[in-house]
């Protein structure tokens, strides 16, 4: 175990081991010789950029923490990675068809993404898949390849279906996937209206369902979806309309984060199986669109836990061609071209989320006094009892004892039997025995289960210079795990046990689960602040459904963003920066007016003029203060 090393030499290799980077971080993150993580967007062998050196060089541009760094270069890797994947195994396997990827736009819908996407994506023909209007304009603004597909999901109204329709008529490769019976009617109406014959697919509800937090989406009683009996009757109607030679897809969507590989093919045989079927219908067909799930092993366990995935992108690729196939050739059907929609494995490891620690609260090492004045209450003296005959033997008994006399003096304070101070020194003697046993604790063999959680209690918390409900809402919403880890000073012990806090003092705006190869664990290894010197956490693989589900709590804002690209020399640079929302923008999403603002400051100011408590220059000086306020980051500046 490394930290049995802690007493001797703490190395490099400790940190990497703790903090497992090289199981999670595919490559793309390691950590240097001289303790810093480092970004290697071309894999471990090509240029290493250290994180605290871009965040000095963020620093002398003037942006404060927190910030949400992008490496395009990783996202362009991804797109590669995932096409080149999927290529392989179609040459290995001798299929027919040929992949094409498309990126769902809700799970990172930023401009900047999502034209980078577009960019990064063209040389394999990579489309987007959209889920609303708004997504639609966007995408079609941003792709300039006809080749690629547009697939759009989502319930679609009128004006939906008439912007695809437009993009078709454009030179986009746009499919209609049918989530309701209720939507055919109105494409069939539009499409003859504008004279455009479209591409349709329909989206199946699949017996089969995938577990895990995100996975409601799937199985038979999903909201959306179209059952078997359904798909038969667009066949019928297209068929009566002469329009069954429009029919061009099959789609299904098992849920995000499918981390067990047996899901994946179960999902893929039953679709076949339903292809095929279309196929014997007369259905012309040609594209199997299998949805998102492709999991992100955030733990580094190569699981199938829910934060991790037991399986690698090359198997899933195979898997996923070599299940087709065999579904297909037994039938003698034709192979069809294969999408995917995977985002969360596309855009996860390109974002990392960087914030300061402003404070650091720990139990300290209390002062108790030797000897006790005459009046102190009966539950103090048992206490101090208590401390002093401590021995591994009674363990156990002392904890009982101390919570015991800990909850009668509060019983007393709230009566008024006690003082202020009394309590406080019940409550010293309270943390003194609860260290005690800690550090006795982990000499037993066998720790009883009440003990067994008795460092948490004693975990620093650390007070970390970002919002959770604006960073990092999957960590709130559904006890997400990401991994998390100090960017420097790796090559020193980080001797103490911490949570974090952020600043937005709600009492869930912490992070309590961390990663940990067996499962988790509930605080995390880090360093003493010093004294003058900053100490940085990173937080990793935030790139997918991070940014946009974040919101207002304490009318904390968005971060600075800036986004990084390498050359293959190591040397970057700056490629784009989006300053973070300051506390005017802030105050007009919920739709004050930052004029009336000052407006109604400079009433109140003027007011305090005349009745004489503050000077005019003072009212000067006052007003600046505030409008420099309103143009401020919403975080902590130092
Ligand atoms: C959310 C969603 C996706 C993305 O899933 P990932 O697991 O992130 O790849 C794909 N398709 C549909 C229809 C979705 O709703």
């Amino acid at each position: 175990m490394a930290k049995n090393r802690a007493l001797q030499q703490w190395r490099v290799e400790d940190s990497i081991e703790l903090y497992g980077i090289r199981n999670w971080g595919a490559g793309y993150f390691n950590v240097s010789d001289e303790g810093e993580v480092v970004i290697c967007p071309q894999g471990t062998r090509g240029p290493h950029i250290p994180i605290p050196e871009i965040i000095a060089g963020l620093h002398e541009r003037g942006y404060d923490m927190p910030v949400l760094l992008r490496v395009e270069n990783i996202l362009d890797s991804r797109i590669a990675n995932i096409h080149e994947s999927f290529c392989r195994a179609i040459k290995n396997l001798s299929y027919k068809g040929a992949y094409r990827g498309v990126f769902p736009i809700k799970v990172n819908q930023q401009q900047q993404v999502v034209e980078k996407i577009a960019q990064f994506g063209t040389r394999y023909h990579h489309g987007m898949e959209v889920g609303s209007k708004a997504e639609l304009i966007a995408a079609v603004s941003l792709m300039r390849d006809a080749e690629a597909c547009i697939v759009c999901n989502g319930y679609k109204d009128e004006e939906f279906i008439d912007l695809g329709l437009l993009a078709q008529r454009l030179g986009f490769n746009v499919f209609f996937v049918m989530e309701m019976p209720s939507e055919l009617e109105v494409l069939l109406e539009r499409s003859k209206a504008l004279n455009v014959r479209p591409n349709i697919g329909v989206r199946a509800k699949l017996a089969v369902k995938a577990g895990g937090h995100w996975t409601d989406s799937g199985g038979e009683r999903s909201t959306f979806g179209l059952s078997p009996a359904q798909i038969v009757d667009v066949v019928d109607t297209l068929k009566t309309c002469g329009m069954l030679d429009c029919f061009r897809l099959l789609h299904y969507h098992l849920g995000s984060q499918v981390s067990n590989i047996r899901d994946i093919r179960t999902g893929v045989m039953e679709s076949a199986r339903l292809y095929v079927g279309l196929a014997q219908e007369g259905a012309p067909m040609g594209y199997l669109d299998l949805g998102g799930g492709l999991a992100v092993d955030y733990d580094g366990s190569h699981t199938n836990y829910i934060s991790s995935r037991n399986y690698s992108l090359d198997e899933y690729c195979a898997d996923v061609v070599e299940t087709i196939m065999s579904i297909l050739d037994e039938q003698d059907v034709p192979h069809p071209h294969i999408i995917t929609e995977s985002g969360r494995a596309t855009v996860a490891y390109y974002s990392v989320l960087l914030f300061n620690i402003l404070d650091v609260s720990a139990v300290a090492e209390v002062q108790l006094p030797d000897t006790l004045s005459e009046d102190a209450p009966e539950p103090v003296r048992n206490l101090q009892e208590a401390l002093a005959g401590i021995s591994l033997r009674n363990l156990q008994e002392c904890y009982n004892d101390a919570i015991y006399y800990r909850d009668e003096i509060r019983q007393l304070f709230f009566t008024g039997r006690v003082t202020l101070r009394q309590r406080t020194l019940a409550e010293r003697f309270f943390w003194a025995i609860i260290m005690r046993i800690a550090r006795e604790k982990s000499k037993l063999k066998n720790v009883p289960r009440d003990l067994e959680d008795i460092d948490v209690s004693l975990a620093d918390i650390y007070y970390g210079n970002f919002s959770v409900f604006q960073s990092l809402p999957d960590s709130w919403a559904i006890d997400q795990l990401f991994p998390i880890m100090p960017v420097h000073r790796l090559r020193e012990f980080p001797s103490r046990q911490g949570i974090i806090s952020d600043i937005t003092c709600d009492s869930d705006g912490r992070i309590d689960h961390f990663i940990d190869p067996q499962g988790m664990k509930p605080t995390l290894d880090l360093h003493p602040l010093r004294d003058g010197e900053e100490y940085y956490l990173g937080v990793f693989l935030v790139g997918a459904y991070q940014e946009t589900l974040g919101d207002l709590h304490n009318l904390m804002g968005d971060t600075n963003v800036v986004s990084i690209r390498a050359a293959d020399d190591g040397s970057y640079e700056y490629v784009r920066e989006i300053r973070g929302d300051s506390v005017a923008d802030i105050l007009t999403y919920v739709e004050y007016e930052p004029h009336r603002i000052l407006e109604d400051l400079r009433g109140t100011a003027e007011f305090a003029v005349r009745q004489g408590r503050i000077s005019p220059s003072e009212r000067f000086a006052i007003m600046q203060a505030f409008e420099d306020g309103l143009r401020g980051y919403t975080y902590f500046e130092r």
